[in-house]
């Protein structure tokens, strides 16, 4: 799969000066102290947010402000601290409702990322309502997250997995989805931006799809909530799961956003702390949402950092953010473009975030170790996708992925290395 993008078109960048200007991207670099600091005797050029993104003074602050004068365990506590610590906690729950567009705050379930709020769901949903010969949609761009819970599940009840496979430029045949939902469908499962090929899906039209079909719907929302604003009441999803570290936010804390009348029909997760109302022996009363889903002491401090990373968001404005990111990718692909021997995969009409390339002759580990020597950060692997390397045809690939503080002089930098290391194994 290879992008066409003819060199003598302006590129994006050139056509749409305006947009950088109005993005203030060098005073947020300097929100981000990692971003000042040195690799290898040359500036850091970070470019491999898909896999995590750099935190802000503000998160930085928010965490350690809280273990330095704020820390005590919650809810249980009739305590000042504690009571404090609760406050900030459910202060961040009704922030991440605010930025998702919950419609009341108890949708939002803290669990420790995508993975774990996938797993809640096919662990509390699948167990209790998916039957023998039920089938579960996900898709051929799936992260590994979003494929491994539910083939556990399908082989706990013998239930079967249906993938949708992609077109050749990278997007969801969705021609095929129409035909393999049926009645038997339960769960329709997929991402909503690709961490391998920047494929923007069409999540909106799944999940009512998924809905007319009588099946629930979950979106693996990893990389689209980094880069786009996203609203539960436009997108229609059952379920909706992310991570705070890719939304600038700590490691160990994420969402799942599920309706509450689903969430009120689902057994817990897990049991302990903080998930009852009361035990005995004999029985257990389990506590209201969203407190049946958050069994043990949660990531208190993760919460609150996740919180101050909204903030941090909001304040730059998520549609200011996704505009400039949009324009910055539109010169990624172009200048990568421009490099001798380099193919983009996949060629999704819209797209944003992850760009992953091959190089003639040159391996993708190489790739990005021989870029590591300039100081520049990239991925290089299966990125969490074998199903995907699979229907690509390559075992790996070189992906990039820019985050709000990325500028065209680093996606310059990185093009003329690029160019440097073809010319290095192709004299
Ligand atoms: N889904 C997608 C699309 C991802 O990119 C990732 C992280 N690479 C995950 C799920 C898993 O996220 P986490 O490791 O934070 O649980």
């Amino acid at each position: 799969m290879t992008t066409i993008i003819e060199n003598s078109k302006p590129s994006l960048y050139e056509r749409q000066p305006e947009i950088s200007t109005r993005f203030p991207v060098h005073q947020v670099r300097e929100d981000f102290p990692i971003l000042s600091s040195e690799v290898r005797g040359r500036k850091l050029v970070y470019l491999d947010n898909a896999a995590t993104t750099q935190k802000p003074q503000s998160v930085i602050q928010a965490v350690t402000r809280y273990y330095k004068g704020e820390n005590a365990n919650i809810h249980r506590g009739v305590h000042y601290l504690s009571e404090q610590a609760t406050q900030k906690y459910e202060n961040a729950r009704r922030k991440v409702g605010a930025f998702i567009g919950a419609t009341v705050n108890c949708e939002v379930i803290f669990t420790r990322g995508t993975t774990e709020s996938i797993n809640l769901v096919a662990q509390s949903y699948g167990r209790a309502f998916v039957r023998e010969g039920d089938e579960i949609i996900i898709s051929a761009l799936e992260h590994h997250s979003n494929i491994v819970p539910w083939q556990m599940l399908c082989q706990e009840k013998g239930a079967i997995l249906r993938i949708i496979p992609l077109l050749e430029n990278g997007e969801l045949d969705l021609g095929v989805f129409d035909k393999l939902l049926s009645s038997k469908t339960k769960v329709v499962a997929v991402t909503q931006l690709s961490n391998v090929l920047g494929t923007l899906v069409p999540v909106r039209q799944i999940c009512k799809k998924a809905r007319d079909a009588g099946a629930v719907s979950l979106v693996d929302g990893a990389q689209s909530t980094p880069h786009l604003s996203v609203d539960m009441q436009q997108i229609g999803a059952d379920f909706f799961a992310f991570s705070g570290h890719k939304l600038y936010g700590p490691t160990g804390i994420g969402v799942l956003y599920g309706r509450a009348e689903l969430l009120e029909r689902m057994p817990p997760y897990q049991g302990g702390g903080d998930m009852i109302r009361s035990v005995s022996f004999e029985h257990t009363e389990y506590a209201d949402l969203p407190g049946k889903f958050e069994a043990g002491t949660p990531n208190i401090a993760g919460a609150i950092g996740l919180g101050a990373a909204i903030d941090y968001l909001q304040s730059l404005g998520m549609e200011r953010i996704a505009a400039y990111e949009a324009e910055l990718d539109g010169y990624t692909r172009s200048r990568l473009q421009e490099v001798e021997g380099l193919q983009i995969q996949g060629n999704p009409e819209e797209h944003r975030g992850a760009v992953s390339f091959t190089l003639d002759g040159v391996h993708p580990h190489d790739i990005g170790q021989l870029l590591d020597q300039e100081g520049i950060a990239i991925r290089a692997g299966h990125h969490c996708a074998q199903p995907l390397m699979k229907c690509l045809g390559v075992p790996a690939t070189a992906r990039l992925s820019a985050g709000l503080y990325n500028t065209r002089e680093e996606i310059d930098m990185l093009a003329s290395s690029l160019q440097g290391l073809r010319t290095l194994f192709h004299p």
